[in-house]
């Protein structure tokens, strides 16, 4: 594959306009973006307007960014055993997907929801009962919801593929879904990803549990914290404990290669242009070997 056509890009910014996210991603030399569609330390969310509606299309038109991802709100407990809490997530991951439809967006990326003090079976299920109310509202829609591997920061769930494949055999066919995987969250989560052979073993261990065909997309951090340590702090490509060497094979692997990236690393927009310039050149560099 052509290495300008690969899809890297990163979470940016929609400061002053949805629209805006996609002129920064161009900026930064991004092939698609991530962002937030409403602000998401909020419950109430963000409505668009004709107008706003109207620049991003028009932005999107001009522009060569594609497979365009939401990031959900952080406030979200879709497995929440809180009868009021539960019932306002369900309500702000609807309008969420509403506002991805709106925006003809191809991916919406959420956490799966932590246990606060309930059994995992139990919340997984209200997990999986949260995406089957939503069947009628992504039936023939080109939106497809992708499961975020997480850190397993205290009791959240979906630190495990064996959390992933619950929910994800239960909703297939019902629902679009896949799985994003965080490198940073799945390393901190015990997967050792640090070079080509823990990769192997980490893609035999997906294909098995998961299936490899529900991977769609991947969150491209370094981890401020070491293997295993279930914390969630992202560091710069190289310069965190799981090292240059795991995005190299990221960009060479004929497994991991064409999957979208999307940079959540520090210091945004002051950094993710030389990420991408990085990345872009490891595969350049396997191109020519
Ligand atoms: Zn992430
Ligand atoms: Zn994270």
């Amino acid at each position: 594959m052509e290495s300008e056509k690969l899809l890297i890009g990163a979470h940016t910014s929609t400061a002053g306009g949805v629209h805006n996210a996609l002129l920064r991603g161009r900026d930064i030399g991004a092939t698609t973006i991530q962002f937030f569609t409403s602000n998401q330390k909020q419950w109430n969310g963000r409505k668009f307007s004709e107008e706003d509606l109207a620049l991003w299309n028009e932005t999107l038109r001009g522009s060569e960014i594609t497979d365009i991802m939401s990031h959900d709100s952080y406030l979200i407990n879709l497995g929440s055993n809180k009868t009021e809490l539960l019932a306002k997530s369900r309500r702000a991951f609807q309008e969420e997907i509403e506002r991805c439809l709106e925006l003809g967006l191809t991916y919406m990326n959420f956490h799966p929801g932590a246990a606060t003090g309930d059994t995992d079976e139990n919340c997984l299920d209200r997990i999986v009962e949260s995406l089957l109310v939503l069947e009628p509202l992504l039936e023939n829609r080109s939106l497809r919801l992708l499961i975020e591997a997480t850190a397993g920061q205290g009791t959240t769930m979906g630190h495990r593929f064996e959390h992933l494949d619950y929910i994800i055999s239960r909703v297939k066919g019902k629902i679009p879904i896949g799985v994003c995987i965080d490198t940073c969250h799945i390393f901190a989560g015990g997967y050792d990803i640090r070079d080509e052979a823990g990769w192997e073993n980490v893609i035999e261990e997906f294909d098995r549990v998961i299936g490899w065909e529900h991977l769609y997309a991947f969150h491209v951090n370094d981890s401020q914290h070491g293997l295993g340590s279930r914390k969630d702090r992202h560091a710069n490509l190289g310069k965190g404990e799981i090292g240059i060497q795991c995005f190299e094979v990221m960009m060479t692997h004929p497994k991991l290669q064409s999957i979208p990236k999307y940079l959540e690393t520090p210091n945004g927009e002051l950094m993710w242009k030389d990420e991408i310039a990085m990345l872009r050149s490891f595969a350049y560099v396997s191109k020519e070997n």
